[in-house]
């Protein structure tokens, strides 16, 4: 699930994979929906503060 585009899973210092800001409350409290969104390079996720699902530029 958190492999995305990282071929090494031990090398796992980025925790920005999972943790993507919200951009309404800037929040980290925020899960990925799918792995890929409309295009390759977004992804939806949703955020559990706002209860609002966002799209993040990956
Ligand atoms: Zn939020």
């Amino acid at each position: 699930m958190r492999r995305f585009n990282n071929p090494d899973p031990s090398v796992d210092t980025d925790r920005s994979t999972d943790d993507v800001r919200c951009p309404y409350c800037e929040g980290t409290n925020t899960s990925r929906e799918h792995p890929k969104g409309p295009s390759l390079c977004r992804s939806m996720h949703f955020c559990y503060d706002c209860k609002e699902p966002f799209e993040a530029l990956r």
